[in-house]
């Protein structure tokens, strides 16, 4: 049992604008606990509940600042967590912090770059490379993905279901047996074998998790989310399983709901949250207090299936995320002050030791027999009958694979039947006598035809002699042959020599290139699969998520005009300059994968060039010795240990190659993960700010006015299209909507930022146009279009309204790209 507080961790994100960074200390002294000391200005201090303090401080494990590397937090939190996970302990890190403070970033990662993922894809990478260096036992690994959002659990990753809300996904319940374990109803376990297939679910439940979400849930500030991989281990031949769970968990926002000012629906849920982390801190609270005997985990559904990392049988750390920017300070405080109290928490580990029960079934039969077989003995009730044909059948086989067993333990278990055992030993004498009769004969083989008769029991002299007269006269023979094999050789070694040139060409012809060249990114992904034979398993590139492929193909399903649109909102998308860059650096990482899988195949090749020419270097020294009657010298010429040196290199190098093009394998299927997320990301937002802008259109054009009001906000698939036919009407200059009746729009020009319905002059209208500012003067020029009015003044001059307010945003975006 190991019995261990809560580890705290404290992590300051790097703020977003440096000038507005709080003031803060990192106390660090070697042998003291190193501490963070907050500094309130005296202006935020003053209406800080209950203080009239300015300096707090905090104890913490360890504080990373602004700078620490993703791999150093893994490095310093995650592995040791990890390692005792492996040991088949339970682990849990969970990282708590206000919205914003670099939760998901560090628990999963960031977007954009590979050296930025997060505690879950390192932790895989090490564990499964861990799994692969134990051979002394045997492991199982499943991934589940669970997220909470208002008291509800949802499981990620199903994959039956194409989530585009979190109720379409699959709810999962909690039951609690009478032992009080947490049993978590409908959250499917999916086994991983690979890191690639772990990495893979982790991509597919990310997915889900933000395709689920919408303005207005915002379910990544107001869910929790966890993700656990459940280890099991065995050693061969053992009964004893052990299980360990790492709980890897991403929490819901700390912001106090007072804060949050939001009404209605919202603050509903801001309360859910608070209520689910007020119930974690109450459980908190109730641990950290000594003889506390309720402990109120049942609560809430997070406090349930925490149970065991929160005061139970688990290796906990909490990683409080901090952002220092001067409006944060009071929840960083809030932050550190709960780290505290999570502090005091002690934990106690043991390990998670069971007994299979079907290998238990096994090992009690087999003891139930010699347990009966041993009373036979005893009680002398041995039968008489005669074995029948098939019970002596096994017996043989019983005795052959007895006999062939390498293993010294091994025992020939025939039970108490005496009947099988005389049999053994019959059968075994059997052997024993035929074998003797068999060896003689291969002697007598080789002995001359007048010795055939002579009676076995001659003197032994006599016989010795005989022998090594034979094996003198084999030994010349082997000589003779030798030597045929030696000219050979010498001549075979000459003619290698002409041919060696057009050999390694035609080598190389064998082999089919692992790139050809020009190849597109599609086909390299094929390729990196089928590279160099030993490269085999590096398959996955062909097998990612098949649901998560679904997803972003979306795409294929869009009507022309609509298609159009999404490609140019997604050349103004933020986010395209990362799919850009993902996809050079993607790029870059191919062509040096191929480069790789290139030298390791003519690696490859040297090594069995080498090894061939040292085999046949050792060939011809020995038929040397042999043929020049020398005795085969002891040390090995330098020639040989030249090839051998070179031949180690070689290897080296080949091992080095091959490490570095795993390595990229992972990298390459990781930013593709990533950039397929955020190809996800975009497709989703394009469909909100479409189904915004039909809606914009529909308001704004007296025709559509006209139509059925009816229809909610959210327009199905159906209608959506119809509205892209709208737009399908492409003019050289921009896109033209083609009202009806006599409203005209231009929505907008092919180079704008957006796609923005923008008045232009009509006869109706001069006056509008008239009162136009400067700036609106050089925004630049549009078809002509007419205003659509409805002759009511006031609505009229809300259109107009409306119409200039996006004309100035409009024309703020157009400054803004120049
Ligand atoms: P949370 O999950 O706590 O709401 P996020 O992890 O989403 O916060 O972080 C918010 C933003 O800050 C993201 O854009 C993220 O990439 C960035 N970020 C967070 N922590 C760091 C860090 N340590 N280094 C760089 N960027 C960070
Ligand atoms: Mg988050």
């Amino acid at each position: 049992m190991v019995k261990q507080t809560i580890q705290i961790f404290a992590r300051v994100k790097p703020p977003v604008r440096k000038h507005q960074q709080g003031i803060y200390s990192i106390d660090e002294d070697e042998k003291l606990i190193p501490s963070l000391e907050i500094i309130l200005p005296r202006d935020l201090a003053d209406g800080f509940v209950n203080n009239k303090r300015e300096s707090y401080k905090f104890k913490f494990q360890r504080i990373f600042d602004q700078d620490a590397k993703q791999e150093t937090i893994f490095e310093n939190i995650a592995k040791p967590v990890a390692g005792s996970v492996l040991e088949g302990y339970n682990g849990t890190i969970f990282a708590y912090g206000q919205t914003g403070s670099g939760k998901t970033f560090t628990i999963t990662g960031g977007a954009e770059r590979y050296s930025d993922r997060g505690i879950i894809p390192r932790t895989l990478s090490y564990i499964f490379e861990q799994l692969q260096k134990d051979s002394s036992k045997m492991y199982t690994t499943h991934i589940s993905y669970l997220e909470i959002y208002n008291e509800c659990g949802y499981d990620l990753l199903d994959p039956r279901h194409e989530a585009s809300s979190l109720e379409d996904l699959p709810k999962v319940t909690i039951l609690e047996d009478p032992d009080q374990n947490i049993h978590l109803k409908n959250l499917t376990l999916h086994q991983a074998t690979t890191e690639e297939e772990a990495l893979n679910l982790l991509f597919l439940g990310d997915t889900n998790r933000m395709i689920a979400e919408t303005p207005m849930n915002q379910a990544s500030t107001r869910s929790h989310c966890i993700f656990t991989i459940h280890l099991s281990s065995k050693e061969p031949g053992s009964a004893t399983v052990r299980h360990a769970k790492l709980h890897l968990v991403d929490l819901a926002g700390s912001e106090r709901v007072a804060k949050t000012g939001v009404g209605g629906h919202l603050l509903t849920e801001a309360k859910y949250i608070n209520l689910s982390l007020h119930y974690l801190e109450q459980v908190i609270i109730a641990l950290s207090e000594k003889h506390r005997s309720h402990i109120p985990y049942r609560n809430s559904m997070m406090t349930s299936v925490l149970r065991d990392s929160l005061g139970g049988n688990c290796m906990t750390t909490m990683i409080a995320t901090l952002s220092l920017e001067k409006r944060n300070l009071d929840e960083s405080i809030s932050t550190c002050r709960f780290a505290q109290r999570v502090a005091l928490i002690k934990n106690e580990a043991v390990l998670n030791e069971e007994i299979d029960p079907r290998l238990m079934i096994k090992r009690l039969q087999k003891e139930i027999q010699e347990l009966k077989d041993e009373l036979a003995m005893v009680t002398g009730e041995q039968r008489t009958e005669a074995l029948t044909e098939a019970e002596l059948l096994q017996l043989e086989k019983l005795i052959t694979s007895f006999l062939e067993d390498q293993d010294p333990e091994s025992r020939l278990e025939v039970g108490a039947d005496m009947r099988k055992v005389h049999h053994c030993f019959h059968h075994l004498k059997k052997l024993l006598n035929d074998k003797k009769i068999f060896g003689n004969n291969t002697v007598s083989n080789t002995v001359s035809s007048e010795s055939k008769d002579q009676d076995c029991q001659e003197p032994l002299k006599e016989e010795e002699y005989r022998k090594l007269r034979d094996i003198l006269k084999q030994r010349d023979h082997e000589i003779n042959i030798l030597v045929n094999m030696l000219k050979k050789e010498k001549k075979k070694a000459q003619e290698a020599l002409h041919l060696a040139g057009m050999d390694r060409r035609e080598f190389r012809h064998s082999q089919s290139p692992p790139f050809p060249p020009g190849n597109p990114e599609e086909s390299q992904r094929m390729r990196l699969s089928s590279a160099p034979s030993q490269a085999q398993d590096f398959s996955i590139l062909g097998n990612r998520s098949s649901l998560l492929h679904k997803k972003t193909g979306m795409r294929e399903e869009m009507s022309l005009g609509r298609q159009e649109a999404f490609e140019i909102f997604k050349r103004d998308h933020a986010d395209s300059v990362t799919i850009d860059d993902n996809k050079q650096i993607l790029k870059q990482r191919f062509s040096e994968a191929k480069a790789l899988g290139e030298s390791i195949n003519e690696a490859r090749s040297k090594i069995g060039h080498l090894k061939e020419e040292i085999t046949q270097r050792h060939i011809q020294q020995v038929a040397l010795g042999i043929s020049e009657n020398m005795a085969v010298p002891l040390m090995p010429d330098q020639q040989e240990e030249k090839l051998r040196s070179q031949l180690e290199e070689e290897k080296r190098r080949y091992k080095t190659m091959f490490t570095r093009l795993k390595a990229l394998k992972v990298e390459i299927e990781h930013l593709q993960l990533l950039m397929d997320k955020a190809k996800v990301k975009l497709q989703k937002e394009f469909e909100v700010w479409w189904a915004e802008e039909a809606t914009n259109l529909q308001v704004n054009s007296p025709a559509v006015n006209s139509l059925d009001h009816t229809k909610p906000f959210l327009q199905t698939s159906d209608s959506l299209h119809e509205q892209s036919q709208l737009f399908s009407n492409k003019s050289s200059g921009g896109w033209e909507v083609q009202g009806q009746g006599t409203g005209r729009f231009d929505v907008c020009d092919v180079n704008a930022r957006k796609i923005l319905p923008s008045p232009c002059p009509s006869p109706h209208s001069q006056k509008q146009s008239s009162t136009s500012t400067p700036l609106e003067d050089s925004i630049p020029k549009r078809p002509m279009s007419s205003i659509p009015l409805t002759g009511d003044s006031q609505t009229d001059s809300d259109i107009l309204a409306f119409i200039k307010a996006r004309q100035s945003i409009l024309q703020k975006q157009c400054l803004g790209s120049n």
